[in-house]
């Protein structure tokens, strides 16, 4: 049965959320006290939810698999932050960023939904200046702002090149003032490992406690997943190594639909793989490209140092292209281009897989002093990693994995297709169509914690205030708790000769090949067949030390690698469907005569919203249809 209800209220768009808002249910301040949620998440979504729900009345359990949830990996978000201030008075407004990132998306995100953001991205910039975070400022002592890709307004907030941290910190001092009072209850170092449904409501989860691998059952009204995105599943990315998709995929195989797997941001600007034995690569944020100018030779095969190629002999390929963005042309764009120059044999550094992301001409007009105040601990961190000091010699970059616009799939309330199951920033299918923008993560994250979830949650809780709270002795508990130790056993008792890591490095070599900028029909095919091979191989060879009841990190990768199988597939699949290109969704049969990507929007403007039919069964999948009445459907163009 199809259960895609998007919810979303009637009205013009500009006052839709103003009228949910005016007419949703609400729980009193006395019933919220009887009422408990689970928050499995600490990122900026995950702590933003919990600390505001906290902060409303209601009980709230917190999780995260880190021994502190300031580790969540939103602490390494670098550039910054979008919101409509329109500070500069360069013509920014919510229409302005709601319009930029359905183009950005090209075409394939919720119209009402990414207004709503829109809408909601000055308060976040309050709310966070509020709990302390230090925003870059200008001389006056206004919010300073910089450009992102993508757009021709400077709408960017930062702090430096640690946003993402500075952001954090200030979430979860709000949190840790909330469990200091009592309403949130923190269990750091627990793995969720399943979903517990009463009656086909989500009303607990069971975890693992990652110190003694004791199994454990929690119970709540309502489950919020803020888990984070599955960028990993190329194991090389730009992401956390810890960060998965396992939370996301065992509510997937309790009924939540998974909307858009296939959509992946590739980021630009990474520094290249150095050797074959790293396990993440490190993101040289997009804000450089404020500054710093991308190139490559005119001159195949060119081996000189970069410093003594002329401008001439230079071709700034970005700017070349796109000539009214230029460097700050959006991410799926950058990152092809890059990808084409490098295959055409331009490529730069000992692989040939780098190009130059070059400073020289900022440095030489604004002075090494101001660059280094907007990019110094950037600069830093490229130095340390490479040795090559970024201040007299262009950085070589290259694109990477970086973040999953696909997800949980959720209604405008930001509720799964299981009742009960919320779904907060990156884990869910978000409001980024095929591509996001930058600084736009951090924006819908904070949005949907602080300002959303805690509106949308109350329509659903409201039924909830005669339910007392739930026991964990229950068969539904029983039944869960039993899937997760027969899941581990399974795992442990395979007791082959390969570890978890090799198995994740080849599966991400397979998605990068063939699932990664660019994708065929053939090369989509061949690697639905190389991962069903290598799943096998998992299944006949992994090895895993130790038990289930001790500190075990090869058994929690290799859980996490099992899930990533799964969705491999599933991502593959959905690939295969999509017979179009938009976004970061680049399929080489489906391109204009000058490679730019070409949609199909009389088959394909829907969001795919996959549901598991069981063990080694296709996927079903269920089309929302997207509709565009207040933006008009165009070719994107940056040119
Ligand atoms: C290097 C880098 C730089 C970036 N820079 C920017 C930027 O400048 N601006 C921007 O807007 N975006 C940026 N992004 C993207 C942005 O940082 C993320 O999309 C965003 O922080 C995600 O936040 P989140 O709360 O959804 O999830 P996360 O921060 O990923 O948090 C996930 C949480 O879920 C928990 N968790 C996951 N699974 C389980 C489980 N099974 N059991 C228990 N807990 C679990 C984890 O412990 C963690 O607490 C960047 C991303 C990267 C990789």
């Amino acid at each position: 049965m199809d259960k895609i209800d998007v919810k979303i209220p009637d009205g013009p768009l500009a006052l839709k959320w103003t009228k949910y808002k005016a007419s949703s249910k609400l729980v009193n301040p006395a019933n919220k006290k009887k009422l408990e949620i689970i928050v499995v998440g600490t990122g900026l979504s995950g702590a933003s939810a919990a600390s505001s729900l906290a902060e409303l009345g209601y009980n709230v359990k917190s999780f995260c698999y880190q021994d502190s949830p300031r580790r969540a990996h939103s602490v390494a978000a670098q550039g910054g932050i979008n919101a409509t201030k329109n500070y500069q008075n360069d013509g920014d407004s919510v229409f302005r960023l709601f319009s930029d990132m359905i183009k950005g998306g090209d075409f394939r995100a919720r119209e009402a939904n990414v207004y709503r953001v829109a809408e909601e991205s000055n308060r976040v910039i309050d709310q966070l200046t509020a709990l302390g975070v230090p925003f870059a400022r200008e001389y006056g002592g206004t919010l300073d702002t910089r450009s992102f890709g993508g757009v021709q307004v400077s709408r960017t907030f930062y702090s430096r090149g640690q946003t993402g941290q500075q952001c954090l910190i200030g979430a979860y001092s709000a949190l840790i003032r909330q469990i200091k009072k009592g309403n949130v209850k923190i269990f750091p170092r627990r793995e969720m490992l399943e979903l517990v449904l009463i009656d086909g409501k989500a009303r607990g989860i069971i975890t693992r406690n990652l110190i003694t691998g004791e199994i454990e059952r929690h119970a709540a009204h309502a489950v919020v997943l803020a888990t984070g995105g599955y960028g990993t599943i190329y194991f090389l990315s730009t992401l956390a190594v810890n960060s998965n998709a396992s939370a996301a995929w065992k509510a997937h195989r309790r009924g939540a639909y998974f909307a858009n797997p296939s959509f992946m941001q590739i980021h630009p600007t990474c520094i290249p793989q150095l050797n074959d034995f790293q396990a993440k690569l490190t993101l040289m944020s997009e804000s450089l490209r404020n500054d710093g100018r991308l190139w490559v030779s005119k001159t195949k095969g060119d081996k000189r140092h970069p410093n003594e190629i002329t401008d001439e002999e230079r071709d700034y390929y970005l700017e070349r292209k796109y000539p009214s963005y230029g460097n700050l042309v959006a991410r799926d764009l950058a990152s092809r281009a890059t990808k084409e120059r490098c295959d055409a044999g331009y490529g730069v550094g000992d692989t040939g897989l780098a190009v130059y992301l070059d400073f020289r001409d900022a440095i030489k007009k604004q002075g090494k002093e101001v660059i280094a105040d907007k990019y110094g601990n950037l600069f830093h961190m490229y130095k340390t990693i490479t040795g090559i000091d970024p201040y007299v010699e262009p950085m070589q970059i290259y694109p990477a994995g970086h973040y999953t616009m696909g997800g949980l799939w959720v209604d405008y309330e930001l509720q799964t297709t299981i009742p009960g199951l919320f779904s907060v920033g990156e884990a869910n299918f978000s409001d980024h169509g095929s591509n996001r923008l930058g600084a736009s993560s951090l924006m819908q994250a904070a949005c949907d914690g602080y300002f959303i979830l805690p509106v949308t949650i109350s329509n659903y809780m409201s039924d909830q205030i005669k339910v007392p709270k739930f026991p964990t002795n229950t068969p539904e508990f029983d039944e869960a708790e039993n899937t997760v130790k027969e899941w581990l056993n399974k795992l442990m008792s395979v007791k082959g000769k390969q570890n978890a890591a090799s198995f994740h490095k080849r599966l991400g070599k397979i998605m990068w090949d063939y699932c990664g900028m660019i994708r065929n029909e053939e090369g989509l095919k061949k690697a639905l067949t190389l991962v069903k091979q290598l799943k096998e191989e998992f299944w006949r060879d992994l090895n895993i030390p130790g038990t289930i009841y001790e500190l075990n990190q090869e058994l929690e990768k290799a859980g996490r690698v099992a899930d990533y199988f799964d969705l491999a597939t599933l991502l593959i699949t959905d690939a295969l469907n999509r017979k179009e290109s938009c976004g970061a969704h680049f399929r080489e049969e489906y391109q204009t005569e000058d490679g730019e990507p070409l949609r199909n929007d009389e088959e394909f403007t829907y969001v795919a919203a996959w549901e598991y039919a069981g063990e080694n069964k296709p996927h079903i999948l269920h089309k929302e249809k997207l509709k565009f009445e207040t933006v008009e459907m165009k070719v994107r163009s940056y040119k």
